[in-house]
């Protein structure tokens, strides 16, 4: 695979290996870029701003959708190339490559209403006889920076809003999994004019920060962790930025749920990509009154996941991404049977891969679940009603996505009100996320939001066109 910078593939003699998470065998390799290849794609991007702004949106739009179409031809081996870069399993795979044909055919409808408005100057003091509209227009350049988890349908909830909205964009995507986003890319720059798609694969530690800082990137959208997000927002001073941090999902069940639905919301919610999900439901509040039957459930239901080979349709659960990654979930989970957790079923490692966990009697102050754990658990914080569910729900420094099951419909409301997360979800659980709904996170979670018209009205400036009519 091959960078792409003002219109042309670029290589270079140093690579960085793409590591297959379930067997560590080496399924690709990329160009390892620097500061000076990414000097050039935000030259060439901004030499683009021109000649992307004199295409009509409805040329835009069918570019869009023609790239979707050529995703959609290709989808089984994207899915493949997903599995086999990231360790997800094979049927989630699927469903990103679907989600990310979703995103590119969004984005080519929002590309065709980006509307401005016309003012009622004359309801002002001295606006009497003029006329004012005004005119959405690009930023000039977008610089994207993604995560490992989702690469594919991340980076597309980036480039294809920016394009719609007519920016140039540069892309950073992970090095864990930078393969299938280089493939759509192949597809994607040939669209449009030379310099106004690019991609740099360099290190975050040497290319983040030129990226970050340069006066010639007009907006930085960007896709991780806390750690680094807060390091960017830092270094970005006065650029305008989009932040998708990291998350603690809570999930909360009170004694009125339906149980059964709960568990089969905290099983999908907890092991959907072995918990490496920003949204994955990372705490499992439940009111004591349920909480043995709900524990049994949920020991049940999880020994019933199928953990093995990505590539097979049946598994449920694959590798971690990377040996280190399982060990830290390892660390965490000792760490909480030390300080009294009681383990249920699970909490075994082999090499990247981490069982499918669950926890009772986890409180809130333990690490597992005060921070953003990335690995399969289902720890079960217990509680005595609604207001302390919440109330511990509210008590770490995130707030992604919530969700509450409760047949009682004041409950779910006041879960609505009070749980401080972007999204509450009621009677499903936090993994629900289609690709039109606004989505992004409060507190350390994030600022700003995704989903495609979001995105794009983050990707625009309003400029006002003022006439005299006297
Ligand atoms: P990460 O922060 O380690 O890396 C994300 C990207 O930032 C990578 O491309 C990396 O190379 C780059 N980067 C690293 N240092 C940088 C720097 N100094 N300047 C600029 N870029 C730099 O995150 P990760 O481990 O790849 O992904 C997992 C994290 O992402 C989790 O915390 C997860 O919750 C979060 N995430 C959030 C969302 C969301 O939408 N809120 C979605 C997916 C993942």
């Amino acid at each position: 695979m091959q960078m792409i910078i003002d219109g042309k593939m670029v290589d270079k003699k140093e690579k960085i290996k793409v590591f297959n998470p379930a067997n560590d065998e080496v399924v690709g390799q990329v160009p390892l870029g620097n500061k000076n290849d990414l000097k050039k794609a935000i030259m060439a991007a901004n030499r683009s701003k021109k000649d992307l702004n004199e295409i009509s949106s409805r040329k835009i739009s069918m570019a869009l959708d023609d790239i979707a179409q050529e995703l959609s031809k290709n989808w089984k081996d994207f899915s493949r190339s997903l599995t086999l870069e990231s360790g997800k399993p094979i049927k989630a795979s699927r469903d990103e490559v679907k989600r990310s044909i979703e995103t590119l055919k969004l984005s080519a409808e929002e590309s065709k209403r980006i509307y401005g408005e016309t003012i009622p100057l004359d309801a002002g003091i001295g606006g009497k006889g003029f006329i004012g509209f005004t005119l959405k227009i690009p930023l000039g350049v977008v610089g994207a920076i993604t995560p490992f988890n989702y690469p594919l349908n991340l980076a597309v909830h980036k480039l294809a809003p920016a394009l719609a909205a007519k920016n140039a964009v540069i892309l950073k995507p992970s090095l864990q999994a930078p393969l299938s986003i280089l493939k759509l890319l192949e597809i994607m720059y040939p669209y449009f004019p030379d310099g106004a798609v690019n991609t740099v694969t360099g290190r975050g530690s040497e290319i983040g920060e030129e990226m970050v800082t340069s006066e010639y990137i007009d907006k930085i959208s960007f896709t991780g962790s806390v750690e680094t997000g807060k390091l960017i927002s830092r270094q970005a001073s006065m650029k305008k930025i989009t932040l998708e941090l990291g998350g603690n999902d809570p999930l909360i069940v009170l004694e009125d749920a339906d149980l059964e639905k709960a568990v089969e919301g905290a099983v999908r919610g907890s092991y959907l990509y072995a918990g490496q999900v920003c949204i994955a439901v990372k705490r499992l509040i439940v009111d004591e009154k349920v909480a043995d039957e709900f524990s049994a459930l949920m020991v049940k239901e999880t020994r019933k996941m199928k953990i093995g080979d990505p590539l097979d349709p049946k598994t449920d659960v694959g590798p971690l991404i990377d040996e280190k990654a399982a060990s830290d979930v390892e660390k965490v989970v000792a760490e909480a049977l030390n300080e009294g957790a009681e383990l249920l079923c699970g909490g075994k490692r082999e090499g990247n891969y981490y069982s499918p966990t669950v926890l009772d009697q986890v409180t809130p102050s333990m690490k597992l679940v005060s921070e953003e754990t990335f690995g399969p658990i289902s720890p079960i914080i217990r509680v005595n009603g609604v207001d302390e569910a919440i109330q511990i729900a509210n008590s770490t420094p995130y707030g992604l996505q919530s969700s509450i099951f409760t047949s009682n419909i004041h409950h779910a409301m006041q879960a609505a009100k009070e749980i401080e997360a972007g999204s509450v979800m009621i009677n499903k659980q936090s993994t629900f996320r289609t690709d039109n709904m606004p989505f992004g996170g409060f507190k350390m979670s994030g600022m700003g939001k995704e989903g495609v018209k979001y995105a794009v009205e983050d990707m625009v400036r309003t400029k006002l066109v003022v006439i005299n009519t006297s």
